[in-house]
């Protein structure tokens, strides 16, 4: 016979920010203090649904990393903002902890709270209107940035900064930073927020922007969920090409490479400009792309291929140049996405190394980096190598090195999740990479695994530390945001 469960069965775990454990009785639906059973007030009512079931705080204890697993005791899947509103002020007034989470693309637990409560972004996704004559869009925090780009597409306009991928949250990107090859024109997505509805630590509903509550708006942007949970942002937009064309050029010298990279950034020739790096058949990482990319009509001329790639060094007889329509380009991963997930590798662990260099050392470094990396600690992920302009880059909180071109230097490693020592010994040499750049100015870009404590945090944000530390002080006083980041 199967046995009924009891109501002490029933009971999760909920660690509360001080020492104390209360647990949620999914029976009652109230909150009670396990060690004295004294219940506390129960949960707010709630428009959308409060979840403790197996697949819900498992799928909730996982994410792109496949890594760190740590176990909510309650996920809310909200119907309203309201609901974020009165969840967080019931764990505000209980001092428990709580993390946003749009799409759990995150590489190192930093969207989960080990017996907290996870607010799942998804349901907030509406967009719109999108409002042709200020070129803007107010979009729910856990809209993916697929949808919008296609729901202002129908009106010729675009954000005007993305991702590699689509498939992320607004509100998840927008705490990060948001980097991708058109940041070197127009900044990080942080940077073309216009206006922010958030929920603070404290449980308060409020719009901020650079000239309200400014110093909430300069802690939430790239401020890693550690103020407030983002709901809702007003993005900036411009027109958008109806197709493109996109250019593959290959270097067979890293110096050149970056040369050429810089100055097509620095003159702002393409509209887009990435790099990848990749072996030689004997495992040398000594092959190197340009990814670049020209707007065509309406935003600008029909590519002029002699113009645009004039006095680069690129081998000329390895050059691949495609048109494509717009979103095509924007959706570019998706095919190889699709294979990658139906290979099973999307869920092998991703010990992600992101790093930002100093555009002046870059050289070096990705020559040391390199010479370390072996085809075998990449897996089926690939490395990145990229400019950004660091005149375009006004968040506050999105570190960078002082440099005016910064690179991205990525290492987007796939690995078996199963072999544990190898996942361990890759998060080891990310450590290692970052400190070798941390040595002379270089930064991470948090969306990595890299073991990091407090006081590299307080080294990464620097000078910003104490604005931040304020904010966090002001706007989550008990400290409940998003634990799994590590930073307070
Ligand atoms: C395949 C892939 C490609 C990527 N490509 C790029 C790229 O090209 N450029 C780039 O910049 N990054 C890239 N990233 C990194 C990505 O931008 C970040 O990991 C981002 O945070 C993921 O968004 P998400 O919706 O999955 O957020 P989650 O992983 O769910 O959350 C990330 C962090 O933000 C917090 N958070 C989430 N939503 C909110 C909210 N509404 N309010 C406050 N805090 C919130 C979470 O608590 C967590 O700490 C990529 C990641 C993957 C897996």
């Amino acid at each position: 016979m199967p046995r009924t469960p009891t109501r002490r069965t029933a009971l999760r775990g909920l660690a509360v920010a001080s020492a104390a454990v209360i647990g949620f009785d999914p029976f009652t639906r109230s909150w009670a203090v396990t060690d004295s059973g004294r219940p506390l007030s129960g949960i707010p009512h709630l428009d959308g649904t409060l979840h403790t079931d197996d697949a819900s705080l498992t799928a909730d204890a996982d994410d792109f990393g496949h890594i760190v697993h740590r176990r909510p005791a309650a996920v809310l899947r909200p119907g309203s903002v309201r609901d974020i509103v009165a969840m967080v002020r019931f764990c505000d007034l209980h001092g428990l902890r709580v993390a946003p989470r749009g799409q759990g693309h995150g590489t190192n637990g930093q969207a989960q709270v080990e017996g907290g409560l996870i607010i799942e972004t998804e349901p907030l996704a509406t967009i719109g209107p999108v409002r042709t004559g200020s070129s803007r869009v107010t979009v729910g925090a856990g809209a993916k940035w697929s949808d919008v780009a296609k729901a202002t597409l129908a009106h010729g306009l675009t954000p005007p900064v993305f991702t590699d991928y689509l498939e992320l949250s607004v509100g998840g990107t927008l705490s990060v930073g948001g980097l991708g090859g058109q940041t070197h024109r127009h900044g990080a997505q942080v940077d073309n927020v216009l206006e922010l509805e958030v929920v603070t630590g404290a449980g308060e509903l409020l719009r901020c922007s650079p000239t309200r509550h400014p110093d909430l708006f300069h802690a939430v942007l790239a401020g890693l969920g550690q103020c407030a949970v983002i709901v809702g942002a007003t993005l900036r937009l411009v027109h958008a090409p109806e197709t493109v064309r996109h250019y593959l050029l290959p270097y067979a010298d890293l110096r050149t490479f970056l040369d050429d990279q810089r100055l097509l950034a620095t003159e702002g020739r393409f509209a887009y400009v990435e790099g990848q790096v990749s072996a030689d058949t004997a495992g040398a990482f000594n092959q190197f792309t340009i990814e670049a990319v020209a707007y065509g009509p309406p935003v600008g001329d029909t590519p002029d291929d002699t113009k645009l790639l004039k006095g680069l060094r690129h081998t000329a007889s390895g050059v691949q140049i495609t048109d494509l329509g717009y979103y095509d380009f924007l959706d570019r991963l998706a095919p190889s996405v699709a294979a990658l997930k139906a290979a099973g590798l999307w869920a092998y662990a991703h010990p992600w190394l992101n790093l930002l260099l100093p555009g002046r050392r870059t050289a070096d470094l990705a020559t040391t980096l390199l010479d370390a990396l072996t085809p075998a600690d990449l897996g089926p992920g690939v490395v990145l190598l990229y400019p950004l302009l660091r005149d375009r880059l006004h968040t506050p909180l999105l570190r960078t090195p002082d440099d005016p071109v910064p690179y991205l230097f990525a290492v987007l490693r796939t690995t078996p999740p199963e072999d544990t020592a190898t996942v361990q010994r890759l998060l080891n040499a990310n450590r290692s990479a970052y400190d070798t750049v941390g040595a002379v100015g270089g930064t991470q870009y948090p969306v990595g695994s890299i073991p990091f404590r407090h006081a590299d945090w307080k080294r990464h944000f620097g000078p910003v530390w104490d604005r931040f530390a304020e904010a966090r002080r002001t706007y989550d006083p008990k400290g409940i945001l998003v634990p799994g980041q590590g930073i307070f």
